[in-house]
């Protein structure tokens, strides 16, 4: 769910949870069917229609899926039907505009939700400056929906209703034509593509403490100068107004005071994170060419070492402005590296690119040309030289290219243990199989990852949709 929208927590009652589940379900049956005629229309374009050089129909036609079988469709209001192939539709269109791959089959599992356009609700005042969401039509209706708004939203004009593990949202979409890819849809597209040219669209990210982030493409994040003047400043200041607490009385006013004022030198800090850590995140989800972005998860063990004190010849300390840096940045960035990750990872569909977090065991110590691991490759903090093929470079832009290659053997590695497991010969389709024949057989075109889902709809029932 993007987050750019408004997402809430609703209580719908029990009759109102049955009504909610059975258009879900309906909703999905229609999507489904399309995604099913579609498969069918493209086996036979493959083998009659490319005599002819007509193209399969793409439209959002659902009338032909309610039939004597099918007849519990009619219990649903139409919009939500039409809105079941609108939605297909729409997963089409981002194929075209290759944004993900083609439209395939929805499970029952995870999160299941309805998308309602403005027939299907409608705001009332509620008198005291909130609103009642109002579901369903004349003919079938929802009623009032409780749900609960913690901030002033628009009234936008469609809504998911959603339900995953027992609980219910509504959202409201500010952009209601964007629905973005889902990250495993990206991946699946991804997964098909050549190993080398899926490391030229990666980003790897290494996440350190000289630098708080490097990529494999060379560019090193860090704040300004100005920000880290500043910020040493409020840590000085802060220092300060904790002694003073600290010789005052508690709970006088004096105390208080000083109290406030430990607590204000922390915002200025934390705006910085923020901003650096939306700075960093825009950056690396809308590099040109990049489709994957891939940091690991972090080693907080070696992230909180400092650097070693260096000795000189004799065995005296030597300044060294490395271990400074570090000393400040540790404190300034450990909650950034957190939050980079976390805006990564929802900027990323939205500019359909994939995000993967890969373990981190030894990056730092692993060979970007020739994988090999040791200690040794590390003669200082920054320097990467490996003991076995001699490759030189920085530290930290090394373990970024490593991070890289483990994202791109983790999609492609993927893609290959799937082949072995579900490597069937598509079957030729028959009209039958369509119309609702044996579908639990992998079809024409269809990513093996899909499979799982592709049992025959039956009506939507409590327990199959929860
Ligand atoms: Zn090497």
């Amino acid at each position: 769910m993007s987050m750019n929208g408004h997402r809430f927590r609703c209580y719908p009652n029990r009759t109102q949870e049955n009504i909610l589940l059975r258009w879900i379900g309906c909703q999905r049956f229609i999507y489904n069917s399309k995604v099913r005629e579609d498969r069918y229309f493209r086996a036979f374009a493959r083998k009659a229609l490319s005599l002819t050089g007509q193209k399969p129909p793409i439209d959002q036609q659902y009338s032909q899926f309610i039939g004597p079988d099918t007849a519990w469709l009619r219990e649903v209001p139409s919009q939500v039907l039409r809105n079941g192939a609108v939605r297909w539709k729409q997963a089409y269109r981002r194929f075209f505009q290759k944004l993900s791959g083609r439209p395939t089959l929805h499970g029952k599992g995870g999160e299941q939700s309805v998308w309602l356009t403005r027939e299907l609700f409608a705001f009332e005042d509620d008198g005291e400056g909130g609103y009642f969401l109002r579901i369903g039509t004349k003919k079938h209706p929802l009623g009032r929906l409780r749900y609960v708004s913690d901030r002033p939203h628009d009234l936008p004009a469609s809504i998911v209703i959603s339900i995953n593990a027992g609980q219910w949202h509504v959202s409201f979409a500010t952009e209601d034509d964007v629905i973005y890819p889902k990250p495993a849809e990206i991946q699946a597209e991804l997964s098909q593509w050549d190993e080398t040219d899926l490391r030229a669209a990666t980003l790897g990210v290494d996440r350190g403490i000289a630098n708080p982030a490097c990529t494999c493409a060379g560019k090193v994040y860090d704040f300004d100068p100005v920000q880290k003047a500043r910020m040493e400043k409020k840590i000085r200041q802060r220092r300060r107004w904790q002694r003073r607490m600290a010789r005052r009385t508690k709970g006088s006013s004096g105390w208080h005071k000083a109290r406030k004022r430990v607590a204000r030198t922390y915002t200025y800090a934390s705006n910085v994170r923020k901003d650096f850590a939306h700075k960093v995140s825009h950056d690396l989800v809308t590099a040109p060419g990049v489709r994957m972005v891939v940091m690991e998860d972090l080693k907080v063990a070696s992230m909180s070492r400092r650097p070693k004190a260096k000795v000189n010849d004799r065995g005296r300390p030597v300044a060294n402005g490395a271990r400074a840096k570090a000393g400040l940045n540790k404190a300034i960035l450990n909650s950034a590296w957190g939050r980079i990750k976390t805006y990564a990872q929802y900027k990323a569909p939205r500019n359909n690119v994939l995000f993967l977090v890969v373990p981190p065991h030894h990056s730092s110590q692993e060979c970007a040309v020739c994988g090999h691991i040791h200690p040794d490759n590390r003669p200082s903090q920054s320097r990467f030289v490996c003991q076995r093929c001699g490759q030189t470079d920085h530290a930290d832009h090394n373990a970024s290219r490593v991070i890289a290659q483990r994202g791109v053997r983790k999609v492609v590695g993927q893609c290959k243990s799937d082949q072995k497991v579900g490597a069937v010969r598509p079957e030729p389709l028959s009209p039958d199989s369509y119309a609702g024949g044996d579908q639990n057989k992998p079809q024409a075109g269809q990513h093996p990852s899909a499979h799982r889902s592709s049992k025959p709809e039956t009506m939507p029932t409590t327990a199959q949709a929860v």
